[in-house]
């Protein structure tokens, strides 16, 4: 295929889910992955591989800017990030799609609204198989059609601990999950958060979306074919090829359309790196191609109580939406509460480099391991950059007032629900997990690179579908999101550039 329809670089959340919505289309297309399939070994189980040796962290070194090297936690295989994935699959709030006023400054709107884009976030939900309970959590948008399943079952640690926040006069609810809880336990008996999925447990952008389009015959999958750079054609209005690299030789693909999502650093990467008359990559006119870099700013709090084990397998079942719209006395947004995937003490080990194992093994044994997460607003000087081949981070973090907020009073709760010892540790920069923000999609093509509908201002055969499309961070686990609006620019798409 050296001339398909449409060439989609990535096979993460955003590439698999547009490769489903196109499937069926006649369009011919070819999928380029970076990564493998990830393989089914002992490993896919082994907390110590996973977290202390780092088995599946890539051979990839990023730059902190002005500072040093660090490998970052973002995975290259078939499915991308979502391999990991927590599977938490939550809508944006409605007031999410608004501007917010925050502690550290004002969250932007998106470029439509949430009753415009809820008929896709019901389309993504059957598409990953989300196992939810609506009616829980006072923040829930308007849905149109429930969950497809109902909501994977709470330990009882975890039902007590959502007596006890009830307790409080708080609404724990249960998290919106693409987790087949049966088919994950058959595979080994802990979490999924963070562990690899080689089976069918967790509905992934691979077991999910990708497996949907490559039913269709005219969808094939390259991998190990890492794209390059991107084209323009000689007056730069559309892009003419797209280069990459496979088993060491550069190939050369020419389709009608591209769409890039390759996940929201290295789509900026790939933009940047692209030649053009003023070395500031293509589909950037707007400047803003890097810029606008957001990560949760996001901390792990553990309630121990040594009294009580914490029997729990997978633990991750709850979130506390309370302080998501108000600090809860008329202030402003704090964010959101979920579980983590259960902690044991080789976790622990990953961060607290000089205790004894036991002593790790006894805290993670006795605690209910949270996480915190607040929004990050967006700052032109928040950027990806690349050097050469290198990628070069310059994060800055911003509206860290709430999640100081949200950690002094998650601390108070846990207290007063009766757990003697509070611990909490900020997620740091190698943890670009909720990684958005650096192609971002507005009204205005000189304030953004994308139009409502991922498309380049720049160059019309060009989408940009994937993390880097987000005005904003909100306060919820962004792949969702990414699938909503996967399916809607599918659409979009079929209407548009597909017609016969
Ligand atoms: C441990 C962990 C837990 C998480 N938990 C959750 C959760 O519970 N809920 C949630 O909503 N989100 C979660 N996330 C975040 C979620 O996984 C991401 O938001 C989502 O996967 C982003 O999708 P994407 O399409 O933007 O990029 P990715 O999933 O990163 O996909 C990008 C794809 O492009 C490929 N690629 C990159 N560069 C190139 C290149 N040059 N050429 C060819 N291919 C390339 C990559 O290999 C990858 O397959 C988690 C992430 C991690 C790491």
């Amino acid at each position: 295929m050296t001339n398909p329809d449409i060439v989609i670089i990535g096979s993460g959340i955003g590439g698999a889910t547009i490769a489903s919505g196109l499937a069926g289309s006649g369009a011919s297309i070819l999928m380029l992955e970076r990564g493998e399939p990830l393989p089914a070994t002992p490993h896919t189980r082994d907390t110590r591989a996973i977290f202390v040796d780092g088995h599946y962290r890539p051979k990839e070194m990023w730059r902190e800017a002005g500072g040093a090297p660090f490998n970052p936690g973002n995975y290259y295989y078939v499915g991308g990030n979502s391999k990991f994935y927590g599977a938490v699959l939550i809508r944006y709030r409605r007031q999410d799609f608004s501007e917010m006023e925050h502690y550290g400054g004002v969250s932007p709107a998106w470029p439509f609204s949430y009753e415009e884009f809820e008929p896709w976030y019901s389309r993504a939900e059957q598409l990953f198989r989300v196992r939810g309970a609506l009616g829980q959590d006072p923040t829930e948008p308007f849905h149109s059609i429930p969950y497809p399943f109902g909501p994977v079952p709470d330990e009882p640690p975890i039902a007590r601990a959502r007596a006890e926040l009830k307790g409080l006069g708080l609404h724990p609810a249960s998290l919106p999950l693409g987790v087949d809880i049966d088919a994950w336990l058959r595979d080994g008996k802990t979490g999924w958060d963070a562990f690899p999925n080689t089976g069918t447990g967790k509905v992934d952008a691979q077991s999910g979306p990708l497996a949907a389009a490559l039913a269709d015959r005219n969808i094939r999958l390259e991998t190990g074919a890492h794209v390059e750079y991107l084209e323009a054609s000689s007056d730069a209005t559309t892009i003419a090829a797209v280069h990459y690299r496979q088993n060491g030789t550069l190939m050369k693909v020419t389709p009608k359309l591209v769409i890039l999502s390759a996940g929201a650093v290295n789509s900026a990467a790939i933009l940047l790196r692209s030649p053009s008359p003023n070395g500031k990559g293509l589909a950037n006119r707007s400047d803003q191609v890097g810029r606008n870099f957001m990560n949760h700013n996001s901390s792990a709090m553990l309630a121990i109580d040594p009294r009580r084990r914490n029997t729990s397998v997978y633990q991750k079942t709850l979130m506390l939406n309370d302080y998501y719209l108000s600090d809860g006395k008329g202030g402003k947004p704090l964010g959101n509460v979920q579980l983590l995937g259960k902690i044991d003490g080789y976790m622990l080990r990953a961060n607290v480099k000089l205790a004894p194992k036991f002593a790790l093994d006894f805290m993670a044994g006795h605690a209910v391991d949270w996480y915190l997460m607040c929004e990050d607003l967006p700052d032109p000087e928040s950027r990806i950059m690349v050097d050469g081949k290198d990628i070069v981070m310059q994060w800055r973090r911003s509206n860290m007032q709430s999640l100081d907020g949200l950690t002094k009073v998650m601390r108070e709760n846990f207290r007063a629900c009766g757990y003697p010892i509070v611990l909490s540790r900020p997620f740091d920069k190698r943890t670009p997990s909720h990684q958005c923000g650096t192609v971002r999609m507005g009204d205005d093509p000189a304030t953004s690179p994308l139009d409502p509908f991922c498309r380049s201002f720049d160059h019309k055969n060009l989408f940009v579908v994937d993390a880097g499309f987000l005005p904003n961070s909100a306060a919820v686990n962004p792949a969702l999101s990414i699938a909503a609006q996967a399916l809607r620019v599918a659409d979009h798409i079929c209407k548009t550039e597909l017609v016969a």
